[in-house]
């Protein structure tokens, strides 16, 4: 569910019509609803009420600080994949016992900072890192909690792009090496190993891989513990899916279920790094049709976001639903190719969608753009990045503003040989 209805023919963002934003920010541009966002981590935390957690937003699905501050609010904390997310989390508000620090190639600065910045923990991803963090850290007099992210080798059923748990994927260390690696960490003057961490991927639609993970992580917690290795963390990752079309995914609920069932008499601390899951039908992108143009054999509706603005239909063939701003008054369909104005063939949003009649000004509205939308935006073809809005009831704030293309090009200049 989410607060993005229509009211009097027309499509609001909870009580801000979204053709006021336009008309505030211009097009194309980000919109998050508050309510959504809340509702969405609240819905995850009731879940897994049951269990003693921390959940660590991952940053990652949305940084934007204002959405971090909505859910740090809540109770939130932060799963972070550099340094840059780090001080976005921290200056959102999120505190730094609450932060993880994941990712597979965190440079020694970057472990440095983490050290510094007192975070919960780093989740290594492997034996090399585990050296270089635990140098870093007896340097700095330190003893850093961490977990060992282990690749538990299944396979999440879901893009290949973004499925991380197999052991042919970058993430991680190999589950048949994990015991040793621990018992190596734990021989180490500057970590101090907590526990194991899994993230299998992202988009699951299947709990079934979950289950396998699950099983697969209570296994090694048994053989380390009969090793006489100390376990009070155990960090489950993220990748619950979302619906994107009309399908079935699985509820938060249910996952919660699973966790208890499997994993529920551990007797540890877990963490959850749900992104999507909370993000992504808690945010739409809105654009103006630029042009209708009729093609020999198809009609492509060329609208003013393009792949740089929202890459997952380019990067990961994604779906998004569209929809019109202005409700349409029959149910007259056309068929059209969504695209954008970038010179790449791929910049295509959509195709052969049945959509309502469109015409040059009209505003549509992707739906559940609120994860790994404006997070992934770049500035390809000089396209300068757009504005992100946020709702809460009647009110509204521009929290990223549009950036100029005269501030792009202000980074640039000529080398010396060149005046
Ligand atoms: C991307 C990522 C997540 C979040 O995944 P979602 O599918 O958005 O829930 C969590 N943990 C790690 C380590 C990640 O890389």
């Amino acid at each position: 569910m989410d607060h993005f209805q229509y009211k009097n023919g027309e499509l609001y963002a909870e009580d801000v019509a979204l053709t006021k934003l336009a008309e505030e920010v211009g097009t194309p541009f980000y919109v998050y609803s508050r309510a959504t966002l809340e509702r969405h981590y609240n819905v995850f935390a009731d879940a897994v009420k049951e269990l003693d957690s921390t959940i660590c937003f991952a940053v990652k699905a949305n940084s934007n600080i204002a959405v971090i501050k909505t859910l740090a609010d809540l109770g939130a904390g932060a799963d972070v994949v550099s340094v840059g997310e780090l001080k976005r989390a921290l200056k959102a508000g999120v505190p730094a016992n609450k932060v993880v620090f994941s990712g597979v190639g965190k440079s020694r600065s970057d472990l440095e900072y983490a050290v510094k910045a007192g975070i919960r923990q780093i989740n290594v991803e492997s034996e090399e890192e585990l050296v270089v963090l635990s140098d870093v850290a007896t340097k700095l007099g330190a003893r850093m909690p961490i977990v060992l992210r282990v690749n538990p080798n299944v396979d999440a059923k879901t893009h290949e792009k973004i499925s991380t748990g197999k052991s042919d994927n970058k993430f991680g260390i190999d589950w048949t090496r994990a015991v040793e690696v621990y018992q190596r960490a734990s021989n180490m003057s500057g970590v101090d190993p907590k526990g194991l961490a899994c993230h299998i991927g992202s988009q699951l639609v299947d709990l079934e891989p979950f289950r396998a993970a699950f099983r697969r992580m209570k296994e090694m917690v048994g053989e380390l513990r009969s090793l006489g290795l100390d376990v009070t963390r155990v960090d489950l990752g993220g990748g619950l899916g979302i619906p994107y079309e009309e399908d079935e995914t699985p509820l938060p609920v249910e996952y919660g279920k699973l966790v208890v069932e499997e994993l529920g008499d551990l007797g540890v601390e877990f963490e959850f790094e749900p992104g999507r899951m909370i993000a992504g039908n808690a945010g739409l992108l809105v654009s103006e049709v630029l042009y209708v143009k009729q093609a020999p054999t198809k009609t492509f509706a060329v609208i003013d976001a393009a792949m740089n603005d929202l890459m997952r239909p380019s990067l990961y063939s994604a779906y998004h639903a569209i929809v019109p701003v202005f409700e349409p008054e029959t149910d007259e369909k056309v068929t059209y190719d969504v695209v954008g104005p970038i010179c790449e063939t791929g910049d295509t949003f959509a195709k052969d969608r049945k959509l309502p009649k469109l015409a040059s000004a009209d505003l549509v509205a992707f739906r559940t753009a609120g994860a790994y939308g404006a997070t992934m935006s770049n500035t390809y073809n000089s396209r300068a990045l757009i504005p992100e809005v946020m709702v809460s009831g009647d009110q509204y704030a521009v929290v990223r503003k549009r950036v100029d293309i005269e501030e792009l090009l202000d980074l640039e200049s000529l080398a010396d040989w060149q005046s």
